[in-house]
């Protein structure tokens, strides 16, 4: 049999390792702690939380609830652990950090077909006898980042993200936002893709008068920011500054960046408004927007409290907030294959926080998903996809979407589950709610597609 090594004991290492032992493969598991350290880890146990301790929503109607649960239909090791860590939080699964890292490393430790190496790997295994999962995470020593910058190429590999916030399209005020594209061009992706570019126009734009723009720029530079860490402290590029830092700049540099209104018309004036802020579609089925350009480090609360300001977003529900963080993760729609395999290095495959997902619990379930390909690849057996209408699927599309020309990583989110692999189901619901339907209905409807998928899924790939 080939031999089968996974790198870093990170959530998503632990749980590839963790998936392939449990299935009688031998694994070896590198990790570089204690004798080196991250800018953030502090100790030599596994699956260190670096930072907050919550691994947020165990309700079913939320999307990082159903990821959980398809999950732990997987045995998977993390919510195991969780829950012998938990401590009580609402609605949330928060853990004691030591105890749930103790409990990790135990677990991995005492499987005797993991063999831990505690050594550092610098570069990318190279030899095809060896199939390696790299899980290395968003603080990737800097060794071994270099050389997966070769395989994939400096302009598909990032050291930071940039993430805008992503808000609901069913909370947004149409009397007030309008469709169009600047100087009604259309997107040059979609003119050659299967999704028709035809009929509305893929951006929603929030004009802002000359007050409205002023009083917004007054909070923006008000909000209170993100203190960011020592090894955090960077200079930005130009295409990616936090949007209160660009105002810092002079109160009209955001007219002039991502606000400025040029070749957009309003049609309910017939004129450019003073400024715009621009939606753009998240998914195929255009239920999430993020804020163009909108990439920030104030705090999520006010975020909520100054976005709200911008014309028509007055009731904007946000299903994720905007951030910048040190992460290293590959632009993976363009990098990897199906099998999260690297296109340019078929025998190592990406799994956790490097292929752009973002979270505690994504990582550990693209760890999972990583474990679950590797069996299919040593079997030779193709890949066993989750299913699309799951929250399993809806990440893994996250990662594997050529649409996505702009990726940025992404936690689980509603705005990642696409409408057309639910469309059965929406199809009953749209007969009980024939106006509109509640959007608590939709959710649970999700979770319970979601759930049921994933256990048809688990059953197929534990046999
Ligand atoms: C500062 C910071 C704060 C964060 N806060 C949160 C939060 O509050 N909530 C949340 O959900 N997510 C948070 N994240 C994201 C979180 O880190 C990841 O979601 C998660 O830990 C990633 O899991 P992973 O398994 O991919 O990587 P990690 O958990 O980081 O694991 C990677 C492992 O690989 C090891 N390693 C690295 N390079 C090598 C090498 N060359 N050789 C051998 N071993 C190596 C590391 O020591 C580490 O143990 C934060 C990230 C950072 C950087």
């Amino acid at each position: 049999m080939r031999k089968i090594q996974v790198i870093g004991a990170g959530l998503a290492g632990c749980e590839a390792a963790h998936w392939l032992a449990s299935r009688g493969i031998p694994v070896d598991l590198f990790e570089m702690r204690p004798s080196r350290l991250t800018e953030a880890h502090k100790t030599g146990d596994f699956a260190e939380l670096v930072c907050s301790n919550s691994f947020k929503s165990l309700s079913p109607i939320t999307a990082p609830g159903i990821l959980k649960r398809e999950m732990e239909l997987l045995g998977s090791l993390a919510i195991q652990c969780a829950k012998k860590a938990a401590i009580g939080a609402g609605e949330a699964l928060a853990v004691d950090r030591d105890l749930f890292s103790r409990a990790m490393t135990e677990a991995i430790r005492a499987q005797p077909l993991i063999r831990v190496q505690e050594t550092e790997v610098t570069s990318l295994p190279d030899d095809p006898s060896v199939l390696t999962i790299l899980a290395t995470g968003p603080l990737t020593s800097p060794a071994l980042s270099t050389s997966l910058a070769r395989f994939t190429g400096s302009e598909h590999f990032y050291f930071y993200d940039a993430i805008s916030p992503i808000v609901d399209s069913q909370s947004l005020d149409m009397e007030i936002i309008f469709s169009a594209n600047r100087y009604g061009k259309t997107t040059r992706a979609l003119e050659e893709s299967a999704v028709s570019a035809e009929g509305n126009a893929d951006y929603l734009n929030c004009p802002f008068t000359k007050e409205e723009y002023e009083a917004f720029i007054d909070l923006l530079l008000a909000g209170e920011r993100v203190v960011p860490k020592n090894f955090e402290r960077v200079k930005h590029f130009e295409g990616c500054m936090p949007i209160e830092e660009m105002a810092d700049r002079g109160r009209n540099t955001p007219r002039f960046g991502p606000m400025k209104p040029v070749g957009l018309v309003d049609p309910r004036t017939g004129r450019e408004p003073y400024a715009a802020v621009q939606l753009r579609p998240e998914n195929q089925s255009k239920t999430a927007y993020n804020l163009v350009g909108f990439q920030t480090k104030l705090k999520y609360g006010e975020q909520g409290k100054v976005f709200r300001t911008i014309p028509g977003l007055g009731q904007a529900e946000f299903l994720r907030f905007g951030s910048m963080h040190r992460n290293t993760f590959v632009d993976a729609p363009r990098v990897l294959n199906l099998d999260l395999s690297l296109r340019n290095a078929r025998q190592v495959m990406l799994a956790g926080q490097i292929t752009g997902v973002e979270g505690y619990m994504e990582s550990a379930a693209v760890g999972m998903l990583a474990g679950i390909f590797a069996e299919a690849r040593l079997a030779q057996k193709p890949v066993p996809n989750p299913p699309e209408a799951s929250g399993l699927g809806a990440l893994l599309h996250h990662l594997r979407n050529p649409l996505n020309t702009d990726f940025q990583p992404s936690g689980i989110n509603f705005g990642l589950f696409e409408d057309a692999p639910f469309a059965d189901a929406m199809a009953e619901l749209r007969l009980r709610f024939p106006k509109k339907i509640p959007k608590e209905e939709k959710r649970r409807l999700l979770g319970e597609v979601s759930l049921k998928n994933a256990a048809e899924f688990a059953q197929r790939v534990r046999g």
